[in-house]
């Protein structure tokens, strides 16, 4: 297990010892020690979190969780003797200025020389203040998302009483365009949601296209990146892929998760617009001009009140160590998880156990059907499969997609709107691509052990 090392703790103290410093000419104020009552809760804490899956390891291949880089983590703990908040500059100065560089800096990855935004909790609050300004901008008309776009976009819809219109996705997953123009001649659309990397399968929107729709309707539109976001710096993705990433810098909001592939702890989002003057949406009845002054406080230009100002500082340290540069260590990470995802789909698809979907990997989210008689067994199977990898310390994740994904006969008695349920695998550590090989032995002696228990089954 990525366990810090001594160095880390030593690293941290120091650092927490050069912050100590500056305050040391006040009257010492100790904080309460920590007992043996504190030893021993400790303690029952370090045995209840072994109840959890080990997501730092590359063997950990299944859901979207990736560990945090260790500077993310020395840089949040440093912060914590603090303990900012970024809602005003008086609750954190130095963490609001390295929040508005962090951010800074993943516009600039963006392409977009201006911008407004600031970290969130998560992907989730920041998608709620894009769809909420663009409700504004287009009072009553409706949110239009895709069947794979994440479910959070109808619920937010709902909690801002804006009407939500689903859109039809193709077989590869990804927005079809033809149903969407159909709906923006039919229906009052004011904002598209166009998710690059879908939280199920990784499927990328094709942006670029429905940018072409946008000067025959006119609507907005909103990118959901909170997964797929730090894919624009990857220089492996397929054209079509590569398509949609360039023509972010059109968009008019886009979400991204620094607690997903940005190396940081969970409560770090990100909402940025293109139009700093949406700033003006936010406005409560605060005397003075917002977004001209030099001393903006945070808490101006966001829904959320008080947050977390170590999150900030964990973000801005990771940046310094791995900056967000074409051909850097960061891309390079990405790059290798894609790489990984095309090399598990490789093995996948030679594999007599497996069915693979139409579509190749866009991202570095993998999944596959078992090969079996009957589109109910082959989900039967993959539960077992599940379960036996566990046995493995191999740890995959389910998911329940429609069958239309895979081509079309595999399953011929199916129905096309039914679904099934494969194995799944988000291979987002950048260990995973040299850990395939392992993944892979893993996986098809578990598959092996599955199939034969049920083969005379099968046949009858
Ligand atoms: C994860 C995700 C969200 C929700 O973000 P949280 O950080 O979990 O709140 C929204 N959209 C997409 C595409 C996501 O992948």
């Amino acid at each position: 297990m990525a366990e810090p090392s001594n160095k880390f703790f030593q690293l941290l103290a120091q650092a927490q010892h050069r912050l100590d410093e500056s305050f040391a000419h006040l009257p010492s104020s100790p904080a309460p020690p920590l007992d043996e009552a504190a030893v021993t809760i400790l303690n029952e804490v370090a045995v209840k979190l072994h109840d959890n899956y080990p997501y730092a390891h590359p063997l950990y291949a299944g859901q979207m969780l990736k560990p945090p880089h260790p500077i993310a983590r020395a840089a949040y703990t440093l912060a914590m003797s603090v303990n900012p908040n970024n809602h005003a500059l008086d609750g954190g100065r130095a963490s609001s200025a390295m929040e508005i560089e962090a951010v800074a800096a993943i516009a600039k990855m963006f392409g977009w020389p201006e911008h407004l935004g600031h970290l969130t909790g998560g992907g989730t609050f920041a998608n709620l203040e894009a769809l909420w300004v663009a409700g504004h901008l287009a009072p009553g008309k409706s949110i239009a998302a895709s069947d794979q776009a994440h479910y959070t976009h109808s619920r937010i819809s709902s909690v801002l009483g804006l009407p939500f219109t689903e859109i039809p996705s193709d077989n590869t997953g990804r927005m079809d365009l033809l149903a969407l123009e159909a709906l923006l001649q039919t229906q009052n659309i004011g904002t598209v949601v166009v998710t690059l990397g879908t939280t199920a399968i990784g499927a990328v929107d094709p942006l670029d296209e429905i940018l072409k729709l946008r000067q025959r309707y006119n609507f907005r539109i909103h990118v959901d990146a909170a997964y797929g976001g730090y894919f624009t710096l990857a220089s492996n993705l397929s054209p079509q892929t590569r398509a949609a990433y360039d023509a972010i810098p059109q968009a008019d909001s886009i979400v991204i998760d620094p607690h997903k592939h940005g190396l940081q702890p969970y409560g770090c989002g990100c909402i940025l617009f293109r139009d700093p003057s949406v700033g003006r949406l936010y406005k409560h009845d605060s005397p003075y001009t917002y977004f001209s002054s030099k001393d903006l406080h945070l808490g101006e230009i966001s829904l959320e009140c008080s947050r977390a100002g170590a999150s900030a500082v964990a973000l801005w340290a990771t940046q310094q160590l791995l900056p967000y540069s074409p051909g850097g260590t960061f891309a390079q990470n990405l790059e290798s998880s894609h790489q990984a995802a095309l090399e598990l789909h490789r093995r996948l698809t030679s594999s007599p156990h497996f069915i693979t979907p139409t579509a190749r990997p866009e991202l570095d989210i993998v999944f596959w059907a078992v090969n079996s008689a009957n589109s109910q067994l082959s989900s039967a199977l993959a539960q077992q499969i599940f379960d036996e990898a566990a046995r493995h310390d191999l740890h995959l994740a389910l998911a329940t997609v429609p069958i239309r994904l895979f081509p079309s006969g595999t399953w011929p008695q199916a129905e096309q709107t039914e679904t099934i349920t494969c194995l799944r695998s988000v291979l987002m550590k950048p260990e995973h691509l040299a850990w395939i090989e392992q993944i892979w032995q893993r996986l098809t002696a578990a598959a092996s052990a599955s199939i034969a228990v049920n083969t005379p089954w099968e046949l009858c």
